[in-house]
């Protein structure tokens, strides 16, 4: 595949060796750096990427905020505090060395990255909207479903969308010198899945994943991507971003009927994007044995052997308020554990997942600590936090027809014939061919 020379951010010109490409590592400055991008400091204590097996970046929006909303402020801390308690951060690199690396100098999505995927209309109205949220502290934007936005959202949300092209460029940069790269992890809000391209919608403002998705493919030349979103909402804005793009391959787990009520297996693509579209509604109570029944159908659709492999999103736990679905924190430690072998399958590994969901934080926050165990290869803990007794039985018939409709009426030669020239890229992970 012919690609387009290298982007290089800041943090890596003039330091493009194997062993030189570095970064600064978060255990190295103080806490507060966990909370907002700096400039790209090129001047200390680095860290060897390619020596990674977890990169991730953490954009809380501390600013972005509503009282008593699900969607707040207090998730990625509490993530964070999560990850630091089971040792699983840069904090205590001690006990981890370079393997978690925290990347903190990253820069905002510029409007130029922001206007790949939204139209230009709705990114300067948002701008100029900030000084009345300044007014009154905090505005619902028009037209926008539950989406609230506060003075500083606008520059938050270019943060969020930054942070994930921060870790793109890391990822690619390392897969160029080593085979095996870190897979990177967005630890960011606001989310983006709901955000359409003419406007915010769902608490999402801007489509995180989609921005990156386009980056990837223009500042990269990556022309393909797989995007998958295992979130209990179907994630609406992403695939109506790409809904004729032939190149980007966009595959949704949901429950049947959730917000927003799109997402049905019917819709799979129009135009040139036909057959690209692979939406796959779960009834709601389904947990694990569903989940696996869906992904050994992505995997048909993939024309992968017939190994396991799994991926995700946490709004679907059973103890979520938002969800319908019964997936644990075992539920999240599987489908982590696998989505590198589909990484390494499809795309030599580069891959980089996105928090979108999850509005209970204790089942969040550990539901992610596992993520970040099965990605280092470590045995879960899952069972230290998952209570079996509250599961009722899922309704896994129920499950396995839903599917079989998309089998039995899909594109599916289109999707194979789309497969066999290799990509990747996901709503939680960007996929890409291997050269
Ligand atoms: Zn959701």
């Amino acid at each position: 595949m012919e690609l387009l020379p290298l982007a290089v951010p800041t943090a890596f010109q003039g330091s493009f060796s194997r062993h030189q490409r570095r970064v600064k590592c978060a255990s190295e400055t103080s806490e507060a750096s966990f909370y907002g991008p700096k400039k790209f400091d090129t001047s200390s204590h680095n860290i060897p990427l390619s020596s990674a097996e977890v990169i991730y970046c953490s954009a809380p929006a501390m600013g972005h905020n509503k009282e008593s909303h699900p969607e707040s402020n207090l998730r990625v801390p509490s993530i964070m505090n999560a990850l630091e308690e089971l040792e699983l951060t840069t904090k205590r690199s001690k006990y981890r060395g370079s393997q978690v690396i925290g990347l903190q100098d990253f820069k905002p999505a510029s409007i130029d990255d922001i206007g790949r995927v939204h139209e230009r209309a709705y990114v300067s109205g948002l701008e100029k909207a900030m000084s009345k949220a300044s007014e009154d502290g905090l505005i619902f934007i028009e037209g926008s479903g539950p989406t609230y936005a506060t003075p500083t959202t606008f520059q938050e949300s270019l943060i969020a969308a930054g942070a994930g092209i921060a870790l793109i460029d890391a990822v690619v940069t390392a897969s160029k010198a080593d085979l095996n790269p870190p897979i990177g992890f967005a630890l960011i809000r606001p989310p983006g899945h709901h955000a359409v391209p003419d406007g915010p919608m769902g608490f999402c403002v801007f489509g995180n994943v989609a921005v990156a998705a386009r980056y990837v493919q223009q500042v990269h030349g990556l022309k393909r991507v797989l995007i998958i979103d295992f979130d209990v909402h179907h994630g609406n804005g992403t695939c109506d971003a790409f809904y004729d793009d032939p190149d980007i391959f966009f595959i949704s787990t949901h429950q049947a009927g959730s917000y927003p009520g799109t997402g049905k297996i019917e819709q799979i693509g129009q135009g040139n994007g036909e057959g690209t579209t692979l939406n796959l509604p779960l009834p709601g109570g389904s947990e694990d044995n569903s989940l696996l029944h869906t992904i050994l159908h992505i995997h048909q659709i993939l024309n992968l052997p017939s190994k396991i492999h799994y991926m995700m999103n946490y709004d679907a736990h059973v103890l979520d308020p938002l969800a319908g679905l019964q997936f644990t924190t075992g539920t999240y430690y599987m489908l982590a554990s696998n989505i590198r072998q589909l990484a390494k399958d499809l795309c030599c590994g580069r891959c980089v997942f996105f928090l979108e969901g999850g509005y209970n934080l204790q089942s969040l926050s550990y539901s992610v600590a596992d993520t970040f165990r099965a990605l280092l290869g470590e045995p879960s803990i899952a069972s230290q936090f998952d209570d079996p007794a509250i599961l009722y039985e899922e309704p896994l018939t129920k499950a396995k027809q839903a599917i079989q409709k998309d089998d039995l009426s899909l594109g599916m030669h289109g999707r194979l014939n789309f497969i066999k020239s290799m990509y990747l890229f996901v709503e939680e992970v960007p996929i890409r061919e291997c050269e």
